[in-house]
C-alpha cells in the first residue's frame, strides 16, 4: 500500500461519515431490507449467489440483540416470499455475545431454527481474537445439539487456525476461510502477507481432507488459483465447495469464476449501523486515498461526483 493510503488509513475514523458513507457506498445494499432484496435478485440474475448481513455489531443491550434477531426472521421472510438464492451471515457480538453467552446462544438458535424451516443455512462470521473461543465453542454446541444448517468463519491469519480444523473436522464442519480482517497481536496471528497466503492454502487443503464444504472466501488472485488447483486435484463438483466475495470488490474476477461454471457467492450486508463495516472496508482498499481524495475535492468544488 503506498504511504499516502496508509495515512488515510489511519486518519479514516476522523473523516467526515458522510464522506465514509459516500465512499463506501458500493460495499453496501443499502438500509433497508428491500434494498438487499434489490441487489440479490441483481446477483441472482448474474448467476451468482448471496449471503445476507443484517448490520449490527455494536449492541449494548438485548432489546438491540432481539431486534436484530426479528431482522433476520423478515430476512428468512423476503427470500422465501422472493424466492431469492441467498443464505444469512451473523456477527455474534450483533446476537448479544459480549452480553453474555448463553443469551447469544439462545439469540443464535432462534435464527438457525428459523432458517431450518425454510431449509436456509447460517453463516456465523468471525470476529475479533476475543471471540474466537466463544464462537468455536457456540458452532460447536449448535451441532453437537443436532443443528445442521449452520457454518463457521475461519481465519487463515490465526496461527491457531489449523488446530482448530483438525478439533473440528470429525464434525466436517462447512467453513468459510478467509485471511481475517481484523489487527491482531503478532503473537497469535501472521502479519507477512506471504505467510498468510501460505497458511490459507495449508488451511484449505486440510479442510478438503476432512471432507468439508469450504466457502473460499478471497479476491486474491493467488489464492482463487490455488483454490481452484486443489478443488481440481480433488475432483470435487461444483455443488462441493463455493467462492465467496464481498459485494463491490473485483466484481470482474467474480464474473469470470461465474462464467467459468463455479459457485460464487457475494456477501451482502444492508443495514442502519453501516459504519465500522464500511471503515472496514475502506482499510482494505487499496486505492483508498484515491477515493477519498476525489470525494473531498468534489465537495470542496461543490460538485456531487459520480
Ligand atoms: C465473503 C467474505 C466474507 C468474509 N467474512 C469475514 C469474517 O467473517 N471475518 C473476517 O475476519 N474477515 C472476513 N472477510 C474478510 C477477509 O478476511 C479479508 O479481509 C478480505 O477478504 C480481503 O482479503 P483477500 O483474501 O481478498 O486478499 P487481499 O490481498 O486483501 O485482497 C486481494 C485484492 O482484492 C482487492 N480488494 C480487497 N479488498 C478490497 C476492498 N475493500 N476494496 C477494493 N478492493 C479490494 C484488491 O485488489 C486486493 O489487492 C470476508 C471476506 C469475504 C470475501
Amino acid at each position: 500500500m503506498a504511504l499516502l493510503d496508509r495515512a488515510i488509513v489511519r486518519v479514516l475514523p476522523a473523516i467526515p461519515r458522510p464522506i465514509v458513507r459516500k465512499v463506501s457506498g458500493r460495499y453496501i445494499a443499502g438500509t433497508e431490507l428491500a434494498d438487499a432484496c434489490r441487489v440479490v435478485k441483481r446477483l441472482n440474475d448474474e448467476g451468482k449467489l448471496a449471503t445476507i448481513d443484517v448490520l449490527g455489531e455494536e449492541i449494548s443491550s438485548r432489546e438491540e440483540a432481539l431486534e436484530i434477531v426479528r431482522a433476520y426472521h423478515d430476512v428468512f421472510e423476503t427470500i422465501e416470499r422472493e424466492g431469492l438464492d441467498s443464505n444469512v451471515s451473523v456477527k455474534l457480538t450483533g446476537l448479544g455475545l459480549k452480553l453474555g453467552y448463553d443469551l447469544c446462544r439462545a439469540n443464535l438458535e432462534r435464527v438457525v431454527r428459523h432458517a431450518a424451516e425454510s431449509d436456509n443455512f447460517v453463516r456465523i462470521d468471525m470476529e475479533d481474537s476475543s471471540s474466537t473461543n466463544d464462537t468455536i465453542r457456540m458452532y460447536r454446541d449448535l451441532r453437537e445439539g443436532g443443528l445442521e444448517n449452520v457454518g463457521i468463519v475461519l481465519q487463515a491469519y490465526l496461527r491457531r487456525t489449523i488446530m482448530d480444523i483438525r478439533d473440528l473436522a470429525p464434525l466436517r464442519p462447512n467453513v468459510r476461510l478467509c485471511k481475517g480482517i481484523y489487527i491482531e497481536p503478532l503473537a497469535i496471528a501472521y502479519r507477512d502477507f506471504d505467510e498468510v497466503r501460505e497458511n490459507f492454502v495449508l488451511c484449505l487443503d486440510e479442510l478438503l481432507r476432512a471432507g468439508s464444504y469450504v466457502g473460499i472466501a478471497t479476491h486474491d488472485e493467488y489464492l482463487i488459483s490455488e483454490g481452484l488447483r486443489l478443488v481440481g486435484e480433488r475432483g470435487l463438483t461444483r455443488e462441493q465447495y463455493e467462492f465467496q466475495m464481498l459485494l463491490g470488490v473485483r466484481e470482474a474476477a467474480g464474473a469470470e469464476l461465474v462464467r467459468e461454471g463455479h459457485r460464487l457467492r457475494i456477501y451482502v450486508p444492508y443495514g442502519k449501523e453501516w459504519y465500522s463495516y464500511s471503515l472496514r472496508r475502506l482499510q482494505e482498499n487499496p486505492k483508498i486515498a484515491g477515493y477519498i481524495a476525489a470525494d473531498t475535492v468534489g465537495r470542496l468544488l461543490g460538485r456531487n461526483g459520480t
